[in-house]
């Protein structure tokens, strides 16, 4: 057996039932892709748009492919066609775009709202104010080709669980309001967080998909 394909056996042993594993592929050559494809996995997630856009035509079409990284504007087009799912929405008017684009090519996109609450202000996302508020003025509502399928979070980056372990309550408790408030609805369910360094955590916290990148393909060469 690969190491890749044993990397995530371990893991699928780990997680609870139920757990979504998005193997984060970003950097890793599309044979590392394949040989992960290869023992099963069909979730993949990437952080910048050029390069899931020359990844996806080169794998087997069944891979649900997550974009996971800051999205520009001028970078959604490009995309597209390609993703099951944009975890990274950071704002109202990224959203909008995402649905026209969607729209434009009738496709039907599911997009998680990424919460910053990480102390790095280089994380990008809404604060849960933000996120809040919008939810309260109707901005997330009237959107036909995109679901609103849950939230997204990334912990800051520190040796220091405790705090980690506190962000992630926190995107757990904004979820919750979140669909008392807006998304009282079947789809309204998922939650991200959790990376190869702190996913036990996320998964204490209510997880339901953790991104992992490290703990499958290994260290990656920038
Ligand atoms: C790179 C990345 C991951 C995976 O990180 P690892 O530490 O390699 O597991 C998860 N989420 C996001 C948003 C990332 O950019």
């Amino acid at each position: 057996m690969s190491t890749i394909a044993q990397n995530l056996k371990q893991l699928t042993s780990k997680l609870p039932t139920g757990v979504k594993l998005v193997a984060v592929s970003k950097f890793h050559p599309v044979e590392r892709l394949q040989e992960a494809y290869d023992a099963g996995q069909r979730l993949f997630g990437e952080n910048r748009a050029q390069e899931l856009a020359s990844k996806a035509p080169q794998l087997p079409v069944d891979i649900e492919w997550n974009f996971i990284g800051h999205l520009q504007k001028n970078k959604v087009r490009m995309i597209i066609p390609h993703v099951a799912m944009i975890q990274s929405v950071d704002s109202v008017e990224l959203l909008t775009l995402i649905n026209k684009e969607a729209a434009r090519v009738n496709r039907h996109i599911k997009v998680l709202l990424q919460l910053h609450v990480a102390k790095e202000q280089t994380k990008s996302g809404f604060t849960v104010d933000e996120v809040l508020k919008a939810a309260a003025e109707g901005n997330f509502e009237g959107l036909s080709n995109v679901t609103i399928a849950g939230v997204m979070a990334m912990a800051t980056f520190t040796d220091d669980m405790q705090q980690v372990a506190s962000e992630f309550e926190t995107v757990h408790d904004t979820f919750i309001k979140l669909r008392e408030m807006k998304f009282a609805t079947p789809e309204f369910k998922e939650i991200s967080m959790g990376m190869s360094d702190d996913w036990p955590i996320a998964v204490e916290h209510g997880a339901t998909i953790v991104r992992i990148g490290t703990d499958i393909f290994g260290a990656r060469e920038y």
